[in-house]
């Protein structure tokens, strides 16, 4: 996307943006299919980025959908993704979550407590239907090289993998519930592809486990994904070719030996992270003891993950001065703010960029994951942003912004009953 196409964007459509190119995204998605086994699906985790636009593109591309909320099931269903390409995650699901799931007509739910399982039995008994379960397991190994462990940890996600053996009795005995797969997911933000090799060959292992446990073969395994994307300068990507040949290792005999099997990897970050850009604009540029700042329309109250996602030292995404500048510029050492009344809005720190001036764009880039819905929009009451996708070179409003109206719609005022002073 050039930056021209991008200012423009933001000329039309006001800052703070968000911009997400369609290019990339199928890009993205079209090689990863094209290195994977052709036996796994890839089912597209909508926490990253719910935009329905978002989910319409990765659908028509072949992704399946991974929801954990009434909304994203809509926006799931909104954007054409099949019901038997839809699973339903999320460590409390209510019984309306649960009668959306069956009146969908969802692949599975993915039920993550014996609670779950006896609320869903319940509701597929009242709906006279028998709905498909997958079992979400919490593996009893750590699975190291993540920066947002899940396995060998006590979690409120699953079921401890040491309860399944005792559990036949039970799940076999359920009469409207159908539990046929597994799911595990041991992490996110893995940049590691042997991490994701070994996760990947222990939930295959699980899963015959649990087959066992049932007394028959599984119809649907999702081992999870948490392919990560490299945000700081310390960080370098997966490398994909290393990652698939080693899933073809591990998933190949297991594909082979279960040919009913269905396989999904689930990936949020990975196909969107790439596709967007947030861009700023400067409001204002000012020193204040010895430092420089470059206080910005947008901020942390869009892009919490650019405070630096779990560091103790501040890392920078990657962010790029957008209006123009001759290339050999000097450089500047720049703090990039947000508009919150709070030191914490910091979007960047000592950054270094060619001069800035007050109406410059500023963009950060690989923030197409984990950005406004990840993010406090409501604090201070600048709301959530505009989010636009460029397509075929045009530049088309996928989210407007919110309006005060948006906003303050929602709050009622109960005047104050005046009271006699005390
Ligand atoms: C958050 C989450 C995902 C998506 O994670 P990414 O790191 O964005 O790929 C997938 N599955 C589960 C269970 C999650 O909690």
């Amino acid at each position: 996307m050039h930056d021209a196409l991008i200012s423009e964007a933001a000329e039309h459509f006001g800052t703070p943006l968000y911009v997400y190119d369609a290019d990339v995204l199928r890009g993205t998605y079209r090689r990863l299919r094209g290195l994977l086994h052709p036996r796994v699906d890839v089912f597209y985790s909508l926490k990253a980025n719910p935009n329905v636009s978002v989910s319409a593109l990765l659908r028509a591309e072949g992704a399946g959908a991974e929801v954990c909320s009434p909304a994203e099931l809509r926006t799931a269903l909104d954007a054409g993704v099949a019901p038997d390409d839809i699973i339903y995650l999320g460590p409390a699901k209510d019984a309306p979550q649960l009668r959306a799931c069956v009146r969908a007509g969802i692949h599975a739910v993915v039920c993550e407590s014996f609670d779950e399982l006896t609320l869903l039995e319940g509701i597929a008994d009242e709906a006279g239907r028998t709905v498909n379960a997958m079992l979400r397991i919490n593996p009893a190994q750590r699975a190291p090289g993540s920066a947002l462990t899940m396995g060998g940890k006590p979690r409120q996600f699953g079921i401890d993998e040491s309860e399944v053996a005792g559990a036949g009795g039970f799940l076999r005995g359920l009469r409207h519930v159908r539990v046929m797969g597994l799911h595990a997911y041991l992490g996110s933000r893995f940049l590691d592809h042997e991490a994701i090799i070994r996760n990947t060959r222990e939930v295959l292992r699980l899963a015959d486990e649990l087959a066992a446990v049932l007394g028959r073969p599984l119809e649907t395994v999702d081992f999870g994904g948490g392919f990560g994307v490299a945000y700081f300068d310390n960080e370098t990507d997966l490398d994909e070719e290393a990652l698939a040949s080693g899933l073809d290792e591990a998933v190949g005999p297991y594909a082979a030996a279960h040919p009913q099997c269905r396989l999904i990897t689930e990936l949020g970050r990975y196909l969107v992270a790439d596709a967007g850009l947030y861009v700023i604009r400067a409001v204002s540029v000012k020193d204040s003891l010895g430092e420089t700042f470059v206080v910005c329309d947008g901020g942390t109250n869009h892009h919490m993950h650019a405070v630096g996602i779990g560091q103790l030292v501040k890392r920078n995404f990657p962010l790029r001065l957008l209006s123009p500048y001759e290339h050999d510029a000097p450089r500047h050492l720049y703090n990039v703010t947000g508009p919150l009344c709070t030191p914490t809005d910091l979007l960047a720190k000592k950054i270094s960029l060619p001069r800035v001036r007050p109406g410059d764009l500023l963009a950060i880039e690989r923030s197409g994951a984990y950005g406004p819905t990840a993010s406090p929009v409501h604090f201070l009451g600048f709301g959530a942003p505009a989010e636009v996708m460029v397509l075929n070179g045009s530049p088309q409003l996928v989210r407007s912004r919110d309006t005060v109206e948006d906003l303050l719609s929602r709050q009622r005022l109960v005047e104050p009953v005046p009271t006699p002073p005390t």
